[in-house]
């Protein structure tokens, strides 16, 4: 004998019905189906019994309900030749009626006894087994088995326990003729009064096992809409991995650890009775599915991640915990006696207090029974109020060879705290099956999302959100994806989530389509806000977001604040934020290192050059800079050589400016202020209290020009000043020295300025666009350390930036 139990997932229409018929018909051995109530049918009734409940008009609810019923059945007419939809029709109509009564009377007396409740709910059991007596009968004979006859439970909670034995011989009377193909509903049974009951919601798993005993199949096999059981729910967790194979005991913690695929209760008597178990899929029939037997397969030590949501925590603590024999009986005698199951236990090693979890809506009668229980403690301040937090779940690891591998409760508890989830309470069973940690109810799916990231898939992961798409930007793009397939081979994650311009803001939770972006962005009509952001990555569960700014935008650098603090990484190009007030400077610095974030502007100084590494590097390891020269602006440099093979310096500007070397107004580039901004950057990264004023800034040009706005205009009187500039230059070249731009950081203070130096100087070849900078430090002396190569343009620039968001994940591997 084989069950075959269809889940309501496998029977949400006429099609579907007809389909699981097919299945069934498929099979070559004797076959009992076990069946759930079409998709949704059970919610509907549960609604119109919390309408019952509130005094509502039910009549709306009924006719849904008795609608939907109506056309699953209606519609299986034209599927199937032989099917006798007249009469299917009428015991359709005849359960629907019986619903209305049931409903409509309870109405009258105001409230929905319990075993009212359950036929109410079994309705959507006993229509789904009709319908698939009728489609079978086409072809065979078919026994219906009721429940009502054979499944009796011990006792009268919500969630009861079947009566095994009892159900065997009820079954052995009812049922020894019964047909090569018979029908059961799932879902319930009887009480030790003899009353219908119900088996909890999903029951009808365990009453397909139940039944499996009953019947001494050989296989109890769940239908469903999924493979098999994955290593965490596929619905949350796109990258889930199917397992072929399991024990009994695997399967038993990970439903009892709320894996919604199974009842909880459903292992226990299969495996008290050796019945194997496959989890199969009614879309694809042809999957072998995961099979649950005694034995597991050697793949991994881990197999999968569960999660019980809605749960609730009690503690029981006071100097009369401690060495007082019994008193942790005590405690679970009087939730035994309420009939309140509980989930986890964990004890401090002081017995100072027991801590343990009961499902939520069970939380307020706990304390109450624990309140009378301990009336007389609690009177003499030998108990401290009972104290319970709600909304908590609980996170589970599951693998009946996890205590042959260390380290696994570490990596689990490092993910977690990676994820930023508090762990509030831990407990692991003896056998090491199941490791569970408390977690607030809000942060579980994160929390299964970064745990199976860290334990099953060890992929590093960046989802990363630009910000700025002109040149740069639009450049890092096109490396990220240029660079695909490498980081594919190294095994890192990278994911462009969100691409922003000053208008238009593009999301994507599993990355934008590099080669598409453009046009998708113009598609876009929202814009970029932090409130938005923030939303996005908690809905998509992201746990190591990371901003690129590749804009020069004051605003944005000021939100970098916010970022950091909602914990987003910070990658930026912009100097803004780095050389605002020093206040706002060490609040950025402080908050990354308040939430473990990387904020990072290798950028800022010489493009890709590698500046502020280095010098961090160097100061970790207990250098000091004590003296900086260099060359810090591209555009300047390049600028400066050309004065020197004989062109003006409104010459030379313009032949910059044709190539794209300088900024749109090149003042911006001869007034210096970009230079002064770097070097004031350069001058925080070794310690020094300054602000930008402090820079002792002499800009190329005078004042006047230097602060011209309107770059034509500019370009139009530069001329005026070559004459003097010319002397300059003279001047140098009389010495056998050249003219450079240059920044200085000497004895605290920084300056940025014209300066002639001799063949000699470090700085004397940099021209041609160069970057240099000389770097004295306690352990670079007398001989400055020297950096030198092209320190602008976007290749350079984006190339720093791929290599920052690389760095955000250097934050996992050291911390
Ligand atoms: P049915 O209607 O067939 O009873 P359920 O919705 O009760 O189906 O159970 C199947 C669902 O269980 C799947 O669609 C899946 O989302 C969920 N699920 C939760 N955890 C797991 C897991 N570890 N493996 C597979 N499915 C899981
Ligand atoms: N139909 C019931 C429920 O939705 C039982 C089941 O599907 O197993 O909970
Ligand atoms: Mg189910």
């Amino acid at each position: 004998m084989k069950i075959m139990k269809f889940g309501g997932s496998s029977l949400a229409t006429a099609a579907k019905f007809n389909h699981v018929v097919g299945l069934i018909e498929h099979q070559t051995v004797p076959v009992c189906g076990v069946f759930s109530a079409p998709q949704g049918v059970t919610n509907s009734l549960a609604d119109l019994i919390a309408m019952i409940q509130a005094q509502q008009d039910i009549t709306p609810q009924l006719d849904l309900i008795s609608q939907n019923l109506l056309t699953i059945s209606t519609d299986c007419a034209s599927l199937r030749d032989g099917f006798d939809a007249s009469h299917n029709h009428l015991q359709t109509t005849e359960l629907l009626e019986d619903l209305r009564s049931l409903a409509q009377g309870c109405l009258l007396i105001g409230h929905c006894p319990k075993v009212t409740a359950a036929q109410i709910y079994s309705t959507g059991e006993k229509f789904s087994t009709l319908l698939m007596a009728a489609l079978l009968r086409t072809k065979s004979k078919v026994t219906v088995i009721d429940p009502k006859h054979f499944l009796t439970t011990e006792d009268f909670s919500d969630e009861p326990i079947a009566d095994i034995e009892q159900s065997v011989q009820l079954f052995k009377q009812h049922y020894a003729d019964a047909e090569e193909v018979a029908v059961m509903p799932g879902f319930y049974g009887v009480n030790p009064a003899g009353d219908l009951c119900l088996l909890g919601r999903n029951g009808s798993d365990y009453s397909a096992a139940i039944l499996a005993v009953c019947t001494a199949a050989t296989v109890c096999e769940i239908w469903t809409d999924v493979d098999g059981i994955y290593s965490v729910d596929p619905r949350l967790v796109a990258q889930a991995q199917l397992i072929k194979q399991m024990s009994y005991q695997e399967a038993m913690e990970l439903s009892y650890f709320g894996a919604k695929i199974l009842h909880p209760k459903t292992i226990t008597p299969l495996s008290k009775h050796q019945i194997q178990c496959v989890i199969k899929n009614t879309l694809n029939p042809a999957h072998a599915g995961t099979l649950i037997s005694a034995k597991t397969d050697k793949e991994k030590a881990v197999k999968a991640i569960s999660n019980l949501s809605d749960v609730a925590m009690i503690n029981v603590s006071g100097p009369g915990m401690k060495g007082m024999v019994g008193m942790a009986a005590r405690v679970f005698a009087s939730m035994s006696e309420a009939n309140i199951s509980v989930i986890l236990i964990s004890q401090s090693s002081s017995e100072y207090s027991i801590s343990f979890c009961v499902p939520g809506e069970e939380a307020d009668l706990a304390v109450k029974r624990l309140n009378q229980s301990f009336k007389l403690e609690l009177k003499n301040a030998l108990l401290e109020p009972i104290q319970c937090r709600k909304d908590l779940a609980i996170i589970t690891l599951i693998g009946d060879r996890m205590h042959q591998q260390k380290g696994t409760a570490s990596r689990f508890f490092s993910a977690l705290s990676h994820a930023r989830v508090n762990i509030i309470a831990i407990a692991q069973d003896s056998s090491e099956r199941s490791i569970s940690a408390v977690v607030r109810a809000k942060r579980v799916d994160d929390a299964v999302v970064i745990c199976h990231q860290q334990l099953f898939l060890k992929k590093p992961r960046i989802d990363a959100f630009l910000i700025g798409c002109g040149t740069v930007g639009h450049e890092l793009i096109q490396q990220i994806n240029k660079q695909k397939d490498w980081l594919k081979s190294k095994e890192v994650e990278l994911n462009l989530v969100g691409i922003a311009n000053s208008r238009q803001c593009l999301l994507s939770a599993n990355g934008i389509d590099l080669d598409q972006w453009q046009a998708q962005l113009a598609r876009c009509e929202e814009g970029l806000s932090l409130d938005r952001l923030k939303q996005f990555v908690r809905s998509a569960h992201l746990t190591n977001p990371v901003i690129i700014d590749c804009t020069s935008n004051q605003e944005i650098a000021m939100n970098y604040l916010s970022y950091l603090e909602a914990n987003f990484h910070v990658v930026t190009a912009n100097k803004k934020a780095n050389t605002d007030s020093l206040t706002y400077y060490h609040q950025l610095q402080n908050m990354a290192a308040k939430r473990q974030r990387r904020f990072l502007y290798e950028t800022n100084v010489g493009a890709g050059l590698p500046v502020i590494d280095n010098l961090q590097s160097l100061l970790r390891a207990g250098d000091q800079l004590l003296q900086f020269e260099g060359i810090l602006s591209g555009s300047l440099s390049y600028i400066f050589g050309e004065i020197h093979q004989g062109l003006s310096l409104s010459e030379a500007t313009l032949k910059a400016k044709k190539l794209g070397y300088t900024e749109p107004n090149p003042a911006e580039d001869l007034n210096g202020m970009d230079v002064a901004r770097k070097v004031l950057v350069i001058a925080r990264e070794a310690g020094m209290e300054l602000e930008l004023s402090d820079v002792d800034l002499q800009a190329v040009v005078p004042a006047h020009l230097a602060a011209m706005t309107d770059g034509e205009q500019f370009m139009h009187q530069l001329p005026e000043y070559d004459a003097s500039f010319q002397k300059l230059i003279d001047d140098a070249e009389s010495k056998g020295e050249k003219l450079r731009y240059v920044a200085l950081i000497k004895d605290h203070k920084c300056a940025v300025k014209i300066q002639s130096v001799g063949p000699d100087h470090p700085l004397y070849e940099i021209e041609a666009g160069e970057n240099a900078l000389a770097i004295n430090t306690l352990y670079y002396q007398p001989k400055p350390f020297i950096i030198r190569g092209y320190g602008a343009g976007a290749e350079v620039t984006a190339a720093g930036l791929f290599g920052d968001l690389l760095r955000t994940l250097a934050w996992e591997q050291e911390h």
